[in-house]
């Protein structure tokens, strides 16, 4: 059997990093929680509570001596204010991308500016580079949301680094005819369009392809349909126990690529999972 691992799938770099802080700061013995969910994989988050962190919803849940890992969706200032205001150590895990927004928000915002954001207005992310701009802020999650908004003359936008780039590029058109003095940055992160693409690719060569990740993760589910609509025998597994037996013959191209959310301890166990069944089966040929 021919096994191929995508090379984006899984973590992308800024979520990786996140989790390791986590993980290097539960060795310290240190007390740690995470501000909000590290991540949204089940077998991911028992790990980490096994390893002494949990995720508390606010500052307000906070205990003394405990020190708060800011996650990869990045924060308000406000956060860090009160934090140094309560004496709460923080590991700061924000992703440098989602940084690099914040800087560039808060510095075209100085004079007071607008900034428009292309995204959901919940999205955590978005909620915190909103919290940069010093000035009047717009979240738009679509171009008919450009459409109805009072705009203002002159303003910045950036993206949610998630975004789909056919939806910014729509609001873009709508607010270069709305917003006269438009300054333009790009801020959607390559991670995910990487990992849809390779997966296309790879779904493309192989008799089966493996998808692992969540059922009710979005990003897996959109994984899914690509490999489907180019390979039949695709799978989507949670774990390696999901695996049905005898999907693959020894002779079977196997792929495998992973939703944003999967860790790499999971990838790895269905990939031994998939190599011991083809081994087992050709033993007994
Ligand atoms: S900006 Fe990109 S690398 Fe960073 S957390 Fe978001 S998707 Fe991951």
């Amino acid at each position: 059997m021919e096994l191929t691992i995508g090379k984006h799938a899984g973590f992308c770099f800024g979520v990786r990093r996140a989790v390791q802080t986590a993980f290097d700061a539960a060795k310290t013995e240190v007390p740690c929680v995470t501000l909000g969910p590290l991540i949204h994989n089940p077998q991911e988050v028992e790990r980490l509570e096994r390893a002494g962190i949990r995720a508390v919803a606010s500052l307000d849940e906070v205990e003394p001596g405990q020190t708060v890992i800011i996650r990869s969706h990045g924060v308000t200032p406000d956060v860090y204010a009160r934090c140094e205001a309560r004496g709460i150590r923080y590991i700061d895990a924000t992703c440098p991308h989602v940084a690099h927004i914040h800087e560039l928000v808060r510095t075209y915002s100085e004079g007071g500016d607008a900034v428009l954001i292309v995204g959901e207005a919940e999205h955590p992310e978005v909620v915190g580079i909103a919290g940069w701009a010093a000035g009047p802020v717009f979240i738009l999650p679509d171009a008919q949301a450009a459409r109805a908004a009072q705009l203002p003359r002159r303003a910045m936008v950036v993206a949610q680094t998630t975004i789909r780039r056919e939806r910014f590029e729509e609001v873009l058109a709508v607010l270069r005819e709305r917003v006269g003095e438009l300054t333009v940055r790009m801020t959607i992160c390559a991670a995910t369009s990487q990992r849809q693409q390779e997966a296309g690719e790879l779904s493309r060569q192989a008799d089966v392809m493996v998808v692992v990740g969540g059922r009710n993760s979005s990003n897996t589910q959109k994984l899914y349909e690509t490999c489907r609509a180019r390979c039949p025998r695709t799978l989507l597994v949670e774990t390696p126990e999901d695996l049905p037996e005898g999907a693959f013959s020894a002779t079977d191209r196997v792929a495998i690529t992973a939703g944003a959310s999967t860790p790499q301890w999971l990838l790895d166990q269905v990939r031994a999972r998939i190599e011991a069944g083809t081994a087992q089966d050709s033993a007994k040929e």
